[in-house]
């Protein structure tokens, strides 16, 4: 990979109070990459999204993206910047009909004709959704509202997406569709995506690249098919003895 990476962070040390979550991380995004962040429980993956999106701010080193040091930059400008997240645990809004989660996750866009070509869009990406336009969002399933959240955050048309355990709890036909949708997003609109995932296996499929992170560092990088052959990648994330 040559140029400028889309998105740079270099020794990023995120703290919550005293507890060192991510201890001096560097990794690089490149335009048009899937990259996947794997790991175990509490290695820092929500933590390193967080730090991205301006939800956290790191005590020492920088996030840089697009070329800028956007460390310490609020979330809704980072976001205006063109980097959507969609955080864990799917957070819809259950008392808006599925329209109007999407009409809400467009409020950087003033253009009502952008709104709703984007809302159209969303339902071509996700058919299910447009069946669904009118049901509220707190009553639509697990994997539906997963949905929703992604293409909540689509409605800025982002340049990164950050995508946080987006297979969590899903059966395996909804964890097949939000991976081909993911897939997807990324081979026809040329969205960059940074995905978490516990489901290392599925991740390392569609991922050009991946890091595999371990109690806030990161222990291994490369190209994901090779990580997916790594002997002690294997035995941590992939179930293998
Ligand atoms: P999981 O897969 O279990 O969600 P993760 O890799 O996303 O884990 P993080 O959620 O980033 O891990 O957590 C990293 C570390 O920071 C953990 O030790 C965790 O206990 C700690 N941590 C996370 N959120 C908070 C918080 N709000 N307050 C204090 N410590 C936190």
């Amino acid at each position: 990979q040559t140029g400028t990476p889309l998105l740079e962070l270099q020794n990023v040390h995120t703290y919550y109070g005293q507890i060192e979550a991510l201890k001096g991380l560097d990794m690089t995004v490149h335009e048009g990459e899937i990259v996947a962040l794997i790991g175990g429980n509490g290695a820092g993956k929500t933590t390193t999204l967080r730090t991205i999106s301006g939800m956290m701010k790191p005590k020492v080193g920088s996030v840089t993206y697009q070329g800028q040091n956007v460390t310490g930059v609020p979330s809704h400008t980072i976001m205006q910047r063109g980097i959507a997240h969609v955080p864990e645990g799917r957070r819809i809004f259950p008392q808006l009909t599925v329209r109007e989660n999407l009409e809400v996750g467009a409020f950087t866009v003033t253009d009502r004709r952008l709104i709703q070509e984007r809302v159209n869009e969303g339902f071509a990406l996700f058919p299910r959704l447009k069946e669904r336009e009118t049901q509220l969002g707190g009553t639509m399933s697990g994997g539906e509202q997963q949905m929703l959240a992604i293409a909540r955050a689509l409605m800025v048309a982002p340049k990164l997406l950050l995508l946080d355990e987006p297979s969590m709890g899903l059966s395996p036909l909804f964890v097949e569709a939000i991976f081909d949708i993911v897939e997807k997003l990324n081979k026809e609109r040329g969205t960059t995506i940074l995905l978490v995932e516990q489901n290392a296996s599925m991740a390392l499929a569609i991922a050009h690249r991946a890091y595999v992170l371990q109690t806030g560092e990161i222990k291994l990088s490369g190209a994901a098919q090779d990580i997916a052959r790594d002997e002690s990648v294997r035995k941590a994330y992939l179930g293998e003895d």
